[in-house]
């Protein structure tokens, strides 16, 4: 019979396992991105689904959410979010392409 410190073992090898191809996935998806000061963020609005998770990454406070009209005609709420790329402070840091959930937002050249 399986011991429970077996088991516990064996659950944080797999949590190691999975955090480390997790993060191989990741730095090869920034490796891919452009950045830097040369470049901004942009989103692209009708994947945004005002999430809040590219203003809470955002060290440069170059984000917004905004309110818009939700175009669904069978939702009745009232105020929908969208997010919007400040363009000054934006410093190309890329933090935001990777925590958005919908791949909204994109790096375009300043
Ligand atoms: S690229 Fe960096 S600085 Fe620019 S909006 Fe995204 S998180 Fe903020
Ligand atoms: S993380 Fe993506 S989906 Fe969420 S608010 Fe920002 S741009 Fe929109």
């Amino acid at each position: 019979m399986t011991e429970l410190a077996d088991l516990q073992n064996r659950r944080l090898a797999e949590q190691e396992r999975i955090r480390y191809l997790l993060n191989s996935v990741r730095a090869e998806e920034e490796a891919s991105l452009k950045g830097g000061l040369d470049t901004v963020a942009w989103v692209k609005e009708e994947q945004c689904i005002g999430c809040d998770q590219c203003t809470i990454v955002c060290d440069d406070d170059a984000i917004e959410l905004f309110d818009s009209p939700l175009l669904s005609p069978i939702l009745n709420i009232d105020v929908n979010k969208k997010a919007k790329v400040l363009r000054d402070p934006c410093t190309g840091c890329k933090l935001c392409v990777l925590a958005c959930p919908t791949d909204a937002i994109i790096m375009i050249d300043r």
